[in-house]
């Protein structure tokens, strides 16, 4: 029987998460990185948008994620939209291979003052970015300096409990 090459995906490493139920989980620094760029956009009534990096892991209960380290790029963004330019895509990658973490587990972006929630063009991005792969995506919004995480299985969108760790 030949090795499915396409197939093969990368063995995922046994750790009993840090607490029973939750699925998500967060770097201290990495909530403030966030939050500090998202307050940076909102000052040129921009929104902002990043890529998380970090682990996949496993435990009895299934997988889970820790978000170590989170990159952004060139972003080409108004008051609305958000999208990484050309040249930002390309420096993206290089970012990726310095950051803590092994995996690309989600993406981030900011609302200025509409809430946290992902639209129908969030979802699209976040299905062509992670399709049925584990990914979460965070949303800022940094005109009342709130944020919620979500995941996007075949119900649509969910909320998804995030712990912070220090
Ligand atoms: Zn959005």
């Amino acid at each position: 029987m030949p090795k499915i090459l396409s197939s093969d995906t990368p063995e995922v490493e046994f750790s009993p998460r840090p607490v029973k139920g939750v699925s998500f989980y967060v770097a201290e620094n990495v909530v403030a990185a966030m939050a500090d760029h998202a307050d940076r956009g909102y000052e040129e009534n921009k929104e902002v948008m990043g890529l998380l990096i970090g682990y996949i892991l496993k435990d009895n209960d299934g997988i889970y994620v820790k978000v170590a380290d989170a990159v952004t790029s060139d972003l080409d963004a108004d008051e609305a939209s958000v999208r990484f330019t050309q040249e930002g895509l390309e420096g993206l990658f290089d970012s990726i291979d310095k950051c803590e973490g092994d995996a690309v587990v989600g993406w981030y972006h900011s609302h200025l003052g509409i809430g946290c929630y992902l639209s129908d063009v969030d979802i699209r991005t976040h299905v062509g970015i992670f399709g049925d792969e584990t990914g979460f995506a965070i949303v800022i919004d940094p005109s009342d300096s709130t944020i919620a995480t979500f995941s996007c299985g075949r119900e649509g969108p969910q909320k998804v409990k995030m712990i912070v760790m220090s």
